[in-house]
């Protein structure tokens, strides 16, 4: 493990710190910051960080379709690169640092081995990602997927952006881009190019401030099984006069589904599996329910994530069962709907081995956790990348403005980040 000077970390923190405060101004959005996907938040963010990273003597362009590419020059140039790197652009009134982070730690560790008088083998390579927030265009991984060439041809004349209405292709040429390498599936980033791609990111769950550690290194992340539409189709009846043997109960037989559903949950996860699951939606008709009536349709949704994805395949047919056994004994007869799959996201051995391994030199403490979330880093390890995330301490969760990152824990993360960079470059 290569070690670092104290003062090449604090010249790396120092200019995160100064990083984040312009962030902050370029796209303050009271309560909040806003940086659209192609739009005027990300443009400034953009542009910040490429008039950092000329400030560190970083070669910076940005690529077709909006791609900031920063590299400090290896003495190898043949070699592939060690890339870090995340997306720029934010929800409406968010927070500054999710996704920023990703880019602001990169060009930290490019400063503390420029301080610390690193001449390394190969390039690093620091990507300011476009458009990973779904709010603005419904597609996973935008920005990310479109530079491997990976985004469907049609993407730039078919996705809208929510508060515009107006497309993908045209919100790109506004901001001085090129559609067209998205509508010939040309990739932008050789991902043979890459020996590795490491994305730091503020952990968007309450996990690391419960357990007041610094840092994470994620494990993998989740795939996902998605019912978006199910429906429990039983039938209406008088609230009264309808005994209970009678009944064809659409709410009683869902509940009944998820109940089974959490249990199962709750003796998987004592075998220690990695699961999480959802009902974010369960409402009987307002057309036709009321207080005084048996319901007779339900609908619900079910958002099932594990890291495993022979877990998510059997427990897809352990529902598909579960609701024949309910819907039968019930007389209600459960419609799932189309479902909707995302594979899981293994992060490389190696790559989680050494960053561990750095944290413990570092006097940094630290523990492994899966990613609920999606993260460009999946697209990039979907590729074959060996890939790794390493999650930040943040408080109040994710997409709002109260996103809180402490500058010593940014501190922390450097000082892991940078020794093991430091290390793959060589
Ligand atoms: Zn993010």
């Amino acid at each position: 493990m290569r070690s670092l000077p104290d003062h090449a970390l604090a010249t790396g923190l120092d200019l995160a710190r100064d990083l984040f405060e312009r962030l902050r101004a370029a796209s303050l959005d009271p309560p909040g910051v806003t940086r659209a996907s192609y739009g005027a938040g990300e443009r400034a963010a953009h542009a910040i960080v490429a008039d950092a990273a000329r400030g560190l003597g970083l070669e910076v362009s940005a690529d077709a379709i909006g791609t900031l590419h920063m590299r400090l020059p290896g003495r190898d140039r043949a070699m592939p690169a060690v890339a870090m790197g995340s997306h720029l652009d934010s929800v409406p009134h968010g927070g500054n640092f999710d996704g920023a982070a990703g880019v602001v730690l990169g060009l930290a560790v490019a400063a503390a081995l420029r301080a610390g008088g690193l001449a390394p083998r190969r390039d690093l390579l620091v990507l300011g990602i476009r458009a990973e927030e779904m709010c603005w265009f419904p597609a996973h991984y935008l920005g990310s997927r479109a530079l491997f060439g990976l985004l469907p041809r049609e993407a730039p004349d078919m996705l809208r952006r929510a508060d515009t209405g107006r497309t993908l292709a045209e919100h790109m040429v506004d901001e001085g881009f090129d559609p067209a390498p998205i509508r010939e599936g040309r990739a932008l980033l050789d991902p043979d190019s890459l020996a590795c791609f490491i994305e730091p990111h503020i952990e968007q769950g309450p996990v690391l401030v419960e357990e007041a550690l610094p840092i994470a290194i994620v494990s993998g992340i989740r795939g996902s099984l998605r019912y978006p539409r199910a429906v429990a189709h039983g039938a209406h009846a008088h609230a009264g006069a309808v005994p209970r043997t009678h009944r064809r109960d659409a709410a009683m037989a869902a509940v009944m589904l998820l109940a089974a559903l959490d249990a199962r949950w709750a003796m998987l996860e004592d075998g220690g599996a990695d699961l999480v699951c959802t009902t974010g939606i369960l409402a009987t008709d307002p057309e036709h329910h009321a207080p005084t009536k048996v319901p007779g349709t339900l609908r619900f949704s079910l958002d099932i994530r594990s890291e495993d994805a022979a877990l998510l395949a059997e427990l897809d047919r352990w529902l598909a069962l579960e609701a024949l056994r309910i819907g039968g004994a019930r007389g209600v007869a459960f419609d799932l709907g189309p479902p909707t799959h995302a594979a899981p996201a293994p992060m490389d051995e190696a790559l989680r081995a050494l960053l561990m391994r750095a944290a413990g030199t570092a006097g940094v403490p630290v523990r492994e956790m899966a990613s609920g979330a999606g993260h460009d880093c999946a697209t990039f390890a979907g590729l074959g990348v060996p890939s790794a995330m390493l999650f930040l301490r943040n408080a109040n969760g994710s997409h709002n403005p109260e996103e809180a990152l402490d500058m010593a824990d940014v501190g922390a993360a450097l000082a892991v980040l940078a020794p093991t960079v430091a290390s793959l470059l060589d």
